[in-house]
């Protein structure tokens, strides 16, 4: 793998945004994340740039320039960022130079600047759609601080499985529910484990709703069934980084998930961040992967790669934020309930990629893979309710004295993300949302 700091990271760098240029942009001209928007006035999804508190339209300044090469400009016409991403790693390092040229306070008279009205659109006009069209979503188990503390409520008796340490444990998800993190999200029916064993199931709605701050990336060309990728090539393969909640219904997932692992207690929505962070974007908060302590494993070969236990980790200092409905009814503003950082995963993304084409599967571009649970060491750092109500039993306590074990209906949870290192313009993630919505338990009562 390669972490390369270029120009595009230059910490003298402004825009001809002024919002970028604050001190607490999440989106300064160093950062330069793809999305996809649209507007009221111009309903048709195209690919865009978050820059300040604007969407540069790529599609629209592409559309008239030469600058572009053929193929990168034909693929930003599309309404979804996979025929980029199918372009490789290459091609995104090239259009970020175009855009940070584009978008520079230094390049005056600039095509952005003579067309400053149609092509950056307030941030606050924009509808954002889902990057990229999923065809396989595949989550994995990578966080071991959550994978302990999940376990130890969820299998007691065997907290840490025997083949965490060797094996990236994952399994695939469901592509089709994957949304867009600013919507609702609605509170699912299923079978509950029943009171007593010997007893049949429950069934209703969702009684341990719950969620879990991962990181989800997207894949760049991907490759052809049969042919792994290699790990010193996988790093390569990550187009770039977002947001993702994978949402879990714990009940229904206790009671459903063995032998073959969670099924409808987590396909009936994932979501993510609209904004995809690349992965040349993140070069300065590149860290080494998660130390093994003593007497670990040493990973078989095919998951071993020097460069990238050098520098195959991330420091993302992320934030869960709860609003409920009646904060919001008396105007108090969300309140953040833990924080935790993607440096605390055992498996590093390009280990994961390894793992998932070692047999030969395929991936394609802008297939999404999510890390698992990101939880810290300390209590403060446990990424979802089960982990840090444990079990719903120690409730978390709201300023105005609400009590939350598990997410109740009209609670709404919001993801943020944020890159710090000392002589580099900070960056920052967007946000990931998602809104409770009561069950349709009278609907599927009268069917
Ligand atoms: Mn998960």
């Amino acid at each position: 793998m390669t972490v390369e700091i270029d120009e595009t990271h230059d910490p003298k760098r402004r825009s001809i945004v002024d919002a970028a240029n604050r001190p607490d942009a999440e989106f300064p001209i160093q950062n330069l994340p793809l999305g996809v928007f649209s507007t009221a006035d111009d309903p048709a999804p195209r690919i865009g740039i978050a820059i300040g508190d604007q969407v540069f339209d790529l599609g629209k300044a592409s559309a008239g320039s030469d600058r572009f090469g053929e193929a990168t400009r034909a693929a930003l016409q599309a309404p979804v960022l996979n025929p980029l991403f199918s372009l490789g790693r290459k091609a995104l390092r090239e259009l970020r130079h175009i855009a940070t040229e584009m978008l520079d306070e230094r390049t005056s008279g600039s095509l952005v600047q003579q067309h400053a009205s149609e092509l950056l659109v307030p941030l606050e006009h924009c509808a954002l759609h889902l990057p990229t069209k999923v065809s396989n979503y595949t989550d994995f188990y990578a966080g071991i601080y959550h994978a302990r503390a999940a376990g130890a409520l969820l299998t007691p008796e065997n907290p840490l499985p025997a083949n965490y340490k060797w094996v990236p444990i994952a399994y695939h998800g469901r592509a089709s529910s994957v949304q867009v993190g600013q919507g609702m999200v609605r509170r699912p029916l299923g079978q509950r484990p029943p009171a007593a064993a010997g007893e049949p199931p429950g069934f209703g709605p969702c009684e341990r709703l719950d969620f879990e701050l991962e990181m989800g990336f997207y894949l760049a060309r991907g490759n052809r069934l049969g042919s792994p990728i290699r790990i010193g090539e996988a790093a390569e393969q990550i187009a770039g980084f977002s947001l993702l909640n994978d949402w879990s219904a714990r009940d229904i997932q206790r009671w459903e998930m063995y032998p073959l692992g969670p099924f409808l207690s987590k396909s009936f929505a994932t979501s993510v961040a609209p904004w995809i962070v690349t992965t040349d974007a993140l070069a300065p908060f590149r860290v080494p992967a998660l130390p093994r302590p003593e007497g670990d494993p040493r990973p078989l070969d095919y998951l071993s790669d020097e460069m990238d236990q050098t520098c195959g980790g991330l420091d993302v200092h992320l934030q869960v934020l709860l609003s409920t409905e009646t904060m919001r009814r008396s105007n108090e503003p969300a309140v953040e309930i833990l924080t935790s950082n993607a440096r605390y995963l055992y498996w590093t993304p390009a280990q994961m990629i390894a793992h998932h084409t070692i047999n030969g599967c395929n991936l394609q571009s802008g297939d999404l893979i999510g890390t698992g649970t990101i939880s810290g060491p300390s209590p403060a750092e446990l990424s979802s309710m089960l982990e840090f109500t444990n079990g719903g039993s120690k409730p978390v306590v709201l300023p105005n004295g609400e009590q939350r074990g598990f997410l109740q209906d009209g609670d709404e949870i919001t993801f943020r993300g944020r890159c710090h290192r000392s002589g580099f313009v900070s960056i920052g993630f967007g946000s990931c949302v998602g809104r409770i919505l009561p069950s349709n338990s009278s609907s599927a009562a009268e069917r």
